[in-house]
């Protein structure tokens, strides 16, 4: 049977979260846990701080969906996060701990 690619959704603790997603832009990610940029695609932990990833959020879905294909062949343990969520959440945090 053919597959498609659906997005489901998880209840997670946003923190184990964050300290463990490769946010991935056009050519380029960065360890959303320590901030170092210029991840490669394929790193499997973050080069500086080795947090392993295993989340990775996509900018732009559509552009990258033969490499999430091919990135879930490969790697079955890693989870690809909706990054407009990853970003929602991360700011309704930011904002509760300005408010206190
Ligand atoms: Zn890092």
């Amino acid at each position: 049977m053919p597959k498609q690619l659906l997005r489901l959704y998880h209840n997670l603790e946003f923190d184990e979260v964050k300290s463990h997603t490769l946010e991935y832009g056009v050519l380029s990610g960065v360890c959303s846990k320590c901030k170092n940029i210029d991840v490669k695609l394929d790193a499997t932990a973050c080069p500086q701080c080795a947090t392993p990833f295993k989340y990775i959020a996509f900018q732009n879905v559509r552009e990258h969906i033969p490499k999430m294909l091919r990135i879930q062949a490969e790697r079955p343990n890693v989870f690809f996060l909706d990054y407009q969520d990853f970003k929602r959440v991360e700011g309704e945090q930011r904002a509760r701990n300005i408010l206190g």
